[in-house]
């Protein structure tokens, strides 16, 4: 008996095998869970349904999360499929390029209104979908990261979409608590992904926190074995939290003067 058997639930934001999503899934999986899959849009659909095959999940269904109308249709087919449902994965993020680098005065309002709503309230409207269909209760988790409350030059919107995100993981845990049902964020540190790449200077950063989080960098099962805690009954009764799976980077106020240059002369 696995920590899942029985369970069943859904997962967002699958690209390819690298997705932090699919590290989740794969824990989820190993612990006996019965998993639907989502993907954003037809390019992925070669890369996204041999993974979930190789799991044996054949639920793998389209849906672009910026169309109230697609996620009506999606859940419509998780409720004949599935019928009830006890978690639901949120790992979705999207900016256009020109916006994750450069000044953050910059900033467009078009851009601005992209990343928060694919970013941010995607998670609002997948949860108000998946509410009906938890009544026994459930478990939610987003990603999140570090940006979100300290500056992380280049990250720029995506840093004011992702507090917007874990303010909507408070209030969506407040809201969705009655119904016994939880919300909670993973920060994670950076991870070798396609949305991460999009990010200028991602692999200088990857490289820095590296050497500096007392545990160095971290990977998807990382991610994963965090998010077993999160939407397991291991957790009951935590929610509404954002829990780091960072290597510890996030407890640093300096970096190891050792790691500093040869020209930074002592005082
Ligand atoms: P990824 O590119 O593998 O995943 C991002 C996913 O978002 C993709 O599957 C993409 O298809 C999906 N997506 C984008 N727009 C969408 C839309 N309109 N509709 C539906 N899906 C859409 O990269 P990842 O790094 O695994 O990102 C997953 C999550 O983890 C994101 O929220 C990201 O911000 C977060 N995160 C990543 C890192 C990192 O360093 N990789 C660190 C912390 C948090």
């Amino acid at each position: 008996m696995g920590l899942f058997s029985g369970k069943k639930g859904l997962i967002f934001g699958v690209a390819n095998k690298n997705s932090i999503a699919w590290g989740i899934a794969q824990a989820l999986h190993a612990e006996g869970a019965e998993l639907g899959f989502s993907y954003a849009g037809e390019i992925l659909k070669k890369r996204v349904e041999p993974l979930a095959a190789s799991i044996g999940a054949p639920f793998v269904e389209e849906c672009d999360v910026t169309d109230d109308g697609a996620i009506d249709t999606l859940f419509a087919k998780v409720a004949a499929h599935f019928g009830t449902i006890d978690f639901l994965v949120h790992s979705i993020a999207f900016a256009p390029s020109e916006e994750l680098g450069g000044r953050f005065v910059n900033t467009s309002r078009n851009g601005f209104r992209i990343a928060l709503d694919v970013s941010c309230y995607s998670l609002i409207a997948l949860a108000k979908r998946a509410h009906p269909l938890m009544a026994n209760g459930g478990a939610m988790v987003t990603m999140t990261y570090f940006g979100a409350e300290k500056v992380t030059p280049n990250y720029n919107v995506m840093g004011v979409a992702k507090a917007a995100l874990e303010a909507s993981v408070r209030y969506l845990a407040w809201d969705l608590g009655k119904d016994q049902i939880r919300v909670n964020a993973i920060s994670a540190g950076p991870v070798k992904t396609l949305a991460a790449s999009g990010v200028s200077g991602f692999r200088k950063s990857l490289h820095y926190v590296g050497q500096v989080a007392p545990m160095g960098n971290i990977d998807q099962e990382d991610v994963g074995q965090a998010a077993l805690f999160l939407l397991s009954n291991l957790s009951t009764r935590i929610t509404g939290e954002v829990l780091y799976v960072d290597g510890g980077y996030n407890i640093m106020g300096a970096p190891d003067p050792a790691l500093m240059g040869a020209d930074a002369k002592e005082a």
